[in-house]
Order: C-alpha cells, then structure tokens, then sequence
C-alpha cells in the first residue's frame, strides 16, 4: 500500500513535502517524493491522505490503562490525596473491570495516534487489551509490599505472570517487564530481588521522584505518607513505621540495585538535582516525562532542558487516565512545550520538533525498541499515523511539526496502523470490539465507583 500526504515525518530526518510511504508485509519499504514512489511503483494501492502529516505511531512511554475507567473520578485533589483515594477506589474493581476499563484504554490509545505503550499492570488487564486491539506495547508486571514476610510470595506470583504473559504474547507486539511500587510503598529486598532477576534484559520500570512528598518521606520521614498523617486522614492504608534515610529518592534506590539492571525506566523524575541527574546518567537509565500528570497532580515540573543535556533518554508518558483523563499524546506535547519554556529558566528553549521526537524516537530510544518502531525509515515496521491539517484552524501550514503540536487535537488523527494493519480509520475502531456493550459496562462501573 502507498501512503500519501502533503508532509511526511520520517522523525529520523526532515520532513518531504508531498510524500509518500510504501508499505509492504507490516514494514517500510520505501520514503519518499509521492510523484517518484507513484511511477516507481504503479500497481500499489494508494491512500491518499491529503493536507495532512504522515509520521511513526506515537510511542507512549507511560500508560496505566487498566485506571480507564477513573477518569473524571478523583479530580482537584493533590498526587497524596489522589493517591490515596485511587487505592479505595481499586478495592472495588472486580477482573472484569479491569479487562474493560484496560480495554477502554486501549481504544483510546489507538484513536488517540498512540501505536506502542509502556504501561504498569498488577492485574494484567492491560496486556490482554493490547493484545485485543493490536497494539505493540512493553508491559511491566507491578509488584510490592512493604512487609518483608510478603516479599517472596509477591515476587514468585510476579514471575508466574511474567512467564505466563511471555508465552502468551504476540510476536514482536507485547515484551514483558517488571515494575516494583512506588518507594514509599515498597520494601527494599523487593528493589534488590528485581535487580537480579532483570540482569538478563528484562525491561523494569520504576516510579521515581514525582512528588515532592515522596522526596520527604524518603528523605526526612515526613509528609502525608508517614503513619500519623495516614491515620489522620482517615485512610484504611497500612503504612508501616518508616526512617528517614536523609537522602534523595535517586540516590536511595540506587543502594537496592535496581538502577544497574540493564533496561531501566524512570517515570517522572521531578525532584533529581544535578548529582541525582548524573547517577542516572552514569547507568544509562531512561527517563519518562508526564508533563500532564504532574500539573494536574501538583507534583513539580521536571528539569527536562537538563536532563536532556545530560544526554538522559527521555520520552513523554501520558500516565494515568486517573490523573489525566484522557490517554492525549498530542495535549501531552502542547502541555510540556508550554510548561518548559513557562519555567523561562534561560536553558534550552525546546522546539515543537523536540517534543514531536520526544513522543516519537526518543520514546522509542527510551524503551530500547528504536531498531524496528519510532520513525519512518525503510526497514522498520509500518506503525504509521495520519494526522489531519485540513481544519479552518490549521490552514495555511508551514511547518508540520509546529501545526502537530500547536493547531491539533486528538480528534485530527484519522489513521492509526500497526505492523501494516490500520485499527482506526476515520472514526472508526477496525478490531471487532462491541462498542455499545462497553460503553454501557462503562457507565455500570462509574455508577458502582460512585456509589
Ligand atoms: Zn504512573
């Protein structure tokens, strides 16, 4: 099939005017004028896409997309109190909700240009959806507890699931990982069991100096997370008794181990100086930027210009639906432009070609899977989108990636495909998915969770 549109991103390079895209068996076979690839290749079907941008999949690398269903659920409320109110609400869910709120997820994901996710799951409802729509994506089996009683027992279901997930997965779709909880909710001997168990390449994804209370609590003992305060506000958590370290959050994990596995992601990443900075850089961890998340949340705003300069693999996440309501990469680039040149701090000022990269290749390069997804090269796989530019509010367009980030919304992405095959089209989900049965579970489930 060849692919046309007035720009093609390849990411990798810069943009064609009037281009076009060959694809043949799920892969790129060729990039280039329309007019050449047209006479090259007469026989082809042709979609031609109009005024509109042609660019790798979005590869999204933060997710929690079993949280679907929580969306507009726990607002207003700062990243403690969210917290705490989301851990009620998951007493609540039963495994069909998660399969249909990580189902519901899914789907958004797709509409949204997303082609590849990085996303955290307990309960594996997010796998089975990816699967279900199509989607490539790297799945982190999330395991803790703060009891060290606890630590074998929950770490041997982990690697049950993890195998299991591995046996089940679509070739070269779904890779299979490991995410210990958050630090504060975590017993250390899990850090350093998973710092063995991930030597052999296993993907980890870690949680890491969000919240400036999670700064606190690691450090001084303080903040809402330590016991008093918990009992105080009332939550049925058990928070075990805790003391301080008197260092950061980078540098206390970086005691477990886990940080020298060789495939680590670091979501958030807000509260680092410059020594946590060079720690991650020495061990080549890679970083995810929730710009959205961490507004809505209150949580802080990563240095981001340095982390960059530092040479860190960086890519944006669109996190939980729970915080953000929608799973947006495109709000998550407007969003993070906007906040990073607001900071004005007289560092980088960052383009709206880096941030199209940061949610493209760079992701792609985070998660270790820039050899076959993130850009639009010959060789690679056919995760392409088409982002529409056509609008009264696009036309006239200069550039590409400045329309992308500054004049579009979700709602412009007319094509997702994955591996050559197209799972949304113009409104329309391709997978056989019945739509009124999950919009009504969907409903079913809000009321429940109000209730
Ligand atoms: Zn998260």
């Amino acid at each position: 099939m060849l692919l046309l549109a007035r720009y093609v991103l390849p990411i990798s390079s810069v943009h064609i005017e009037n281009g076009a895209v060959l694809v043949q068996d799920g892969k790129i076979e060729a990039v280039g004028e329309a007019a050449e690839l047209t006479r090259l290749y007469p026989d082809e079907e042709i979609r031609d896409f109009g005024v509109a941008a042609l660019m790798p999949g979005f590869v999204d690398a933060h997710t929690h997309l079993e949280y679907t269903i929580l969306r507009g659920l726990i607002n207003d409320l700062p990243y403690v109190d969210w917290k705490f109110a989301l851990v009620e609400k998951e007493k609540l869910f039963t495994q069909e909700d998660w399969e249909d709120s990580a189902l519901l997820g899914a789907l958004d994901a797709g509409r949204s240009g997303i082609t590849t996710v990085a996303d955290i799951t307990e309960s594996g409802a997010s796998f089975r959806a990816l699967k279900t729509v199509g989607l490539r994506g790297i799945v982190y089996r999330e395991v803790g507890t703060m009891e060290r009683s606890e630590v074998d027992s929950v770490l041997d279901a982990a690697y049950a699931d993890i195998a299991q997930w591995r046996a089940e997965a679509g070739e070269g779709f779904q890779r299979i990982g490991i995410a210990p909880s958050p630090l504060y909710s975590c017993h250390p001997l899990v850090f350093q069991h998973i710092a063995d168990f991930a030597q052999d390449g296993t993907p980890v994804a870690v949680h890491l100096a969000g919240s400036r209370e999670e700064y606190e609590f690691i450090r001084y003992g303080s903040s809402p997370f330590s016991v008093p305060s918990v009992e105080e506000r009332g939550y049925g958590i058990d928070m075990p008794p805790w003391l301080a370290t008197g260092v950061s959050p980078v540098r206390y994990i970086l005691n477990w181990g886990v940080l020298d596995a060789p495939n680590v992601l670091a979501i958030h990443c807000v509260h680092v100086d410059d020594d946590d900075i060079s720690k991650l850089v020495d061990r080549d961890v890679a970083i995810a930027i929730c710009s959205r998340c961490n507004a809505q949340l209150g949580m802080g705003v990563a240095p981001l210009s340095k982390m960059l300069k530092a040479g860190l693999r960086i890519g944006l996440g669109t996190d939980s639906p729970a915080a953000t309501d929608t799973t947006d990469p495109i709000a998550e680039m407007r969003l993070g432009l906007l906040i990073q040149r607001s900071l004005g701090t007289g560092e980088d000022f960052l383009s709206a070609a880096q941030f199209v990269r940061l949610a493209t290749l760079d992701a792609a390069e985070a998660l270790d899977i820039e050899d076959y997804v993130g850009s639009l090269e010959v060789g690679k796989l056919a995760d392409i989108i088409a982002i529409d530019l056509s609008s009264s509010n696009q036309v006239p367009t200069l550039d590409p990636a400045s329309a992308i980030v500054n004049t579009t919304t979700k709602e412009d992405v007319i094509m997702t495909m994955v591996q050559g095959k197209i799972l949304y089209d113009r409104g329309k989900h391709v997978p056989a998915i019945d739509w009124s049965r999950l919009a009504a579970r969907a409903h079913e489930m809000r009321l429940k969770l109000l209730g």
